[in-house]
């Protein structure tokens, strides 16, 4: 392969090509690898280049490959620090809407170059290296072969800090922790169960598990359950979910000391809960308002819910009785192709050991 290298003025570069090894870093890299470079000395002497100065590089040609480089001193890159800033942030925005797209919440560095085709003015005054423009960026992490969110990779990083926090959390004012937050509550599969709950910026996800087990009729000292943030990425309709970590209603769990305040939401923004990481129960949340709290309230409350449409147990009702059933019996369900619907008494006396789950209303 030919390279062409040319200077400002078009004349070609004095330049040789040299073997280099990097210094290897522990003895287990002792087969390094030698890298081709362009030993360019000559042309750095003759244009004073000296510390922190950089190579601004243009693409004169593909086919044959032929490159302009041109010295730029460290102070020239300093009078055109806002040019340089601007170039960046668009790129910045131009990758994050990239990863925002991307069906695998990962761009491989291979889309960079198509990236860059598509700032507003390619040809204008060079910005940062990419790779220093994502290091710098609070939403992304280079993580190679390509770039992806911030928190997939910090969540990757969390998992031998187990029972720590597994995100950080905003700070907030003292005002901000005392407003209230309102959210409503749907069951997943069975959308037409629901219910809202109100709860204080400064009370925990702890606080608020505690609400959902009991308005949901969960078992309050069984079973772990956990929270999940849930992101819409850029305009699509995809959702990434940033796990927040699960709570365990004796030892705490990562998420408990959390604070609602503290997980940057908005209105609109939507959560995941599930409780019971056996049976899996699936629990929308949608946060619909923020408000100051009213006083001699006590948070968190349950202020509205479904009104329930109560099933009867079959068992009673052929015994001419009306009794709220309370269970599904699962494999009863599903062997009649039917949901078969029992009181606490009944199960136990019809269904002895079969799978059946409490029924929620
Ligand atoms: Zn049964
Ligand atoms: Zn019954």
């Amino acid at each position: 392969m030919s390279i062409e290298l040319i200077d400002a003025q078009g004349r070609p570069l004095p330049t040789r090509v040299v073997n280099l090894f990097p210094p290897s870093r522990s003895p287990s890299e002792d087969l390094m690898q030698s890298h081709l470079a362009f030993d360019l000395s000559e042309w750095f002497r003759s244009k004073e280049a000296s510390c922190n100065d950089s190579i601004l590089v243009t693409i004169e040609s593909w086919e044959p490959k032929r490159f302009r480089l041109e010295l730029e001193p460290a102070e020239e890159r300093e009078r055109h620090r806002d040019e340089i800033e601007a170039k960046n942030r668009e790129l910045a925005d131009l990758i994050f809407d990239t990863l925002e797209n991307s069906v695998y919440e990962f761009i491989p560095i291979s889309s960079i170059i198509s990236i860059y085709l598509r700032l507003s003015d390619p040809r204008g005054y060079p910005g940062d290296h990419w790779m220093e423009v994502v290091k710098r960026d609070p939403r992304m992490e280079l993580s190679l072969p390509g770039i992806t969110y911030a928190e997939n990779l910090s969540l990757l990083e969390s998992i031998p800090l187990e029972g720590k926090p597994k995100i950080v959390e905003k700070r907030f004012s003292k005002e901000e922790g005392e407003r209230v937050y309102r959210f409503k509550v749907v069951f997943k599969h069975r959308k037409e169960v629901w219910r809202v709950i109100e709860i204080q910026g400064k009370q925990t996800l702890a606080d608020f598990d505690r609400i959902l087990r009991d308005v949901f009729g969960h078992d309050a000292f069984d079973h772990l359950s956990g929270f999940w943030k849930l992101i819409r990425r850029g305009n699509t309709k995809r959702y990434r979910r940033i796990d927040l970590g699960s709570i365990n209603p004796f030892e705490g769990g990562e998420a408990a000391d959390l604070r609602i305040a503290g997980l940057d939401l908005k209105i609109g923004d939507r959560m995941e809960y599930v409780y019971d990481f056996g049976d899996w129960i699936e629990h929308e949340i949608v946060l619909e308002e923020i408000k100051p709290p009213e006083p001699n309230v006590e948070y968190p409350r349950l202020v509205e819910r479904n009104r329930p449409r109560y099933k009867y147990c079959e068992h009673c009702r052929a015994k001419g009785k009306r009794m709220v059933a309370t269970y599904i019996c699962i494999e009863c369900s599903q062997e009649q192709g039917r949901e078969v619907m029992v009181c606490e008494e009944c199960l136990e006396e019809y269904h002895g050991d079969h799978y059946a789950e409490k029924y929620v209303y």
